[in-house]
C-alpha cells in the first residue's frame, strides 16, 4: 500500500494506519455534513467578496497614517457582511483576540458601569483586563465592576442567577463561545441566541458580546445573526485561515463598533487611521480560505476524539457529540503520556519538526505548561497544535490543522508515540 508505505517514513506503524483507516470508516457521514457547511459558508464569503468587488487596487499596501486606505476599509464591509453586521473593525493593530475583546470591553463600558458573565469565569487572559485578578489599567481600575453568573452543574444557563444579577448598572454581557480551557460544553448559536434573547427581555437595552474565538465558521448562524452587538475573535485563529500572520476583529452595530475604533486610535481618529502595512492579501485570501481550514481542523478533532476514546481515554468532546468550536481535549492521565502526545503533534509539523517540546513553568500558570506548535504563524492555534497545564487531570487541547491530511498524520503520530512508550493500547 502506497500510502501505508508513506505513513511508515513517518514512523506510523501499518497497524496504527489501519486502526486510523476503521475509524475513519464510520466518520463519513459527520465529514459530509462539515463539508456542506464549509460549501455554505464558502458561498457566504464569497458573495461577501463579490458585493463589495473585491479587486486588485484593495490590495495594495499602506503606510504612515493610512487615510483613505480603500483596501483595508472594504475589508472591513466585507467582515460586516460575512457577519451580517453594520460595521467591522479589522486591524492588524489589534494584536490578539485578548486586545480585541479588551477593546470591545473598554470601548463600550464606562466608569459606574457593570460588566456581566452569565457562563461563568471568562478566558484566562481576561482575568486580568476585567480586573477579577488584580492588574494596571484593568477595567476595575476604571470603575468598571464585574457580575458572573455560573453555569449550572449540568452546564446549561442559570436563568434565575442571571435575572437576578441583572441591574440597572449592567451595561454590558459577555458571552463566552467556546470553552476554551475550562471543562464546560462549548456553545451553540442557537444555545447563545436563546441567551441573548433572555437577557434582553430582562433588559431591553443591554449589549451583548460574544468572544467568538475558535467559533467561527463551525455553523452556518454566527452569534451576530442572533442578536450579538458585537462578535469579537482573532485572526490568528479561524477567521485568517493560517495565513493572517496577525491581528483581531470586531463586528457589530454601527454604535458599538465605532467607540472600538476611538478606543483603539483614539477619540475623533477612529477608522480613518491605521496603515494596513501589506497585509491586505492574506487577509483576504485568509478569509477566503478559513471556512475549509475550520472543516479541516473540525475533522481532525473529531478523528482524535474517536482514535483516543476507543483507545479508552476520555474525550471533551466526546467521540459522537455535535461541534461547536475546534477545540478536542483528551484526557491523558499522566505527564509521560501529554508528553508523549505532543512529541507525536510536533513531530507531524512543517515547521520545527525536530524539536523535542518539554514542559516549562510559563508565567501566568500555577503548572508547568507543555506545547507542541510547529507553526509558519508563531503561536497560531489554527496550525495543528496542542498544549495543557501538566497538572490532575492531564488533559492536552488539541486544535488546528491548515489542511485534515496534516491533523490526521499528526494525531496518528501523537498515538503512535503513546504506543511506543507503552502508554496506550491498540483496541482489539
Ligand atoms: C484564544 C482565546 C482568547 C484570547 O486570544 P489570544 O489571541 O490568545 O489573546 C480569548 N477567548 C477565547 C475563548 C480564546 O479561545
Amino acid at each position: 500500500m502506497e500510502l501505508e508505505n508513506m505513513y511508515t517514513q513517518f514512523g506510523v506503524s501499518p497497524a496504527v494506519y489501519r486502526y486510523g483507516e476503521e475509524i475513519l470508516r464510520g466518520l463519513q457521514a459527520r465529514f459530509d455534513a462539515i463539508d456542506q457547511t464549509a460549501e455554505y459558508n464558502q458561498a457566504k464569503v464569497l458573495f461577501a467578496m463579490q458585493k463589495n468587488r473585491v479587486n486588485a487596487a484593495h490590495f495594495a499596501a499602506t503606510t504612515g497614517y493610512g487615510y483613505n486606505d480603500v483596501g483595508r476599509d472594504n475589508l472591513e464591509r466585507v467582515y460586516a457582511d460575512v457577519f451580517h453586521t453594520e460595521a467591522a473593525l479589522v486591524r492588524p493593530q489589534i494584536t490578539c483576540g485578548t486586545h480585541a475583546l479588551t477593546v470591545a470591553l473598554s470601548a463600550n463600558l464606562l466608569p459606574g458601569d457593570e460588566l456581566l458573565s452569565p457562563v461563568g469565569a471568562p478566558y484566562d487572559t481576561l482575568e486580568e483586563v476585567i480586573g477579577i485578578r488584580e492588574s494596571k489599567c484593568s477595567l476595575r481600575e476604571y470603575g468598571v465592576t464585574y457580575a458572573q453568573a455560573d453555569l449550572k452543574s449540568d452546564g446549561s444557563f442559570d436563568l434565575d442567577a442571571i435575572r437576578e444579577k441583572i441591574n440597572s448598572r449592567t451595561k454590558l454581557i459577555t458571552i463566552q463561545r467556546s470553552k476554551g480551557y475550562a471543562t464546560r460544553p462549548s456553545f451553540s448559536v442557537a444555545q447563545i441566541g436563546e441567551l441573548i434573547a433572555f437577557c434582553k427581555q430582562v433588559k431591553p437595552d443591554v449589549k451583548v458580546m460574544v468572544d467568538n474565538c475558535y467559533g467561527e465558521f463551525v455553523e452556518r448562524l454566527e452569534p451576530s445573526d442572533l442578536g450579538a452587538d458585537m462578535v469579537v475573535g482573532s485572526l490568528i485563529k479561524n477567521p485568517g485561515g493560517g495565513l493572517a500572520p496577525i491581528g483581531g476583529y470586531i463586528c457589530g452595530t454601527k454604535e458599538c463598533v465605532e467607540r472600538c475604533a476611538y478606543r483603539l486610535s483614539a477619540p475623533g481618529l477612529g477608522q480613518e487611521v491605521g496603515a494596513n502595512l501589506g497585509l491586505m492579501p492574506a487577509f483576504y485570501q485568509g478569509l477566503f480560505l478559513s471556512p475549509t481550514v475550520v472543516a479541516g481542523a473540525l475533522k481532525g478533532a473529531i478523528f482524535a476524539a474517536n482514535i483516543y476514546e476507543r483507545a479508552g481515554f476520555s474525550c471533551i468532546p466526546n467521540a459522537s457529540e455535535d461541534r461547536h468550536d475546534i477545540i478536542q481535549a483528551v484526557t491523558l492521565g499522566s505527564r509521560e503520556a501529554m508528553v508523549a502526545f505532543c512529541k507525536g503533534i510536533q513531530a507531524a509539523a512543517p515547521v520545527d519538526s525536530y524539536v523535542t517540546p518539554e514542559p516549562w513553568a510559563m508565567p501566568g500558570y500555577d503548572a508547568e505548561v507543555i506545547m507542541a506548535a510547529g507553526a509558519f504563524v508563531q503561536g497560531s492555534s489554527i496550525e495543528l497544535s496542542a498544549d495543557g497545564p501538566i497538572r490532575d487531570p492531564y488533559a492536552v487541547y488539541f486544535q488546528g490543522g491548515l489542511t485534515w491530511y496534516h491533523a490526521k498524520l499528526g494525531i496518528l503520530m501523537s498515538f503512535q508515540k503513546l504506543l511506543n512508550a507503552g502508554l496506550a493500547h491498540l483496541p482489539a
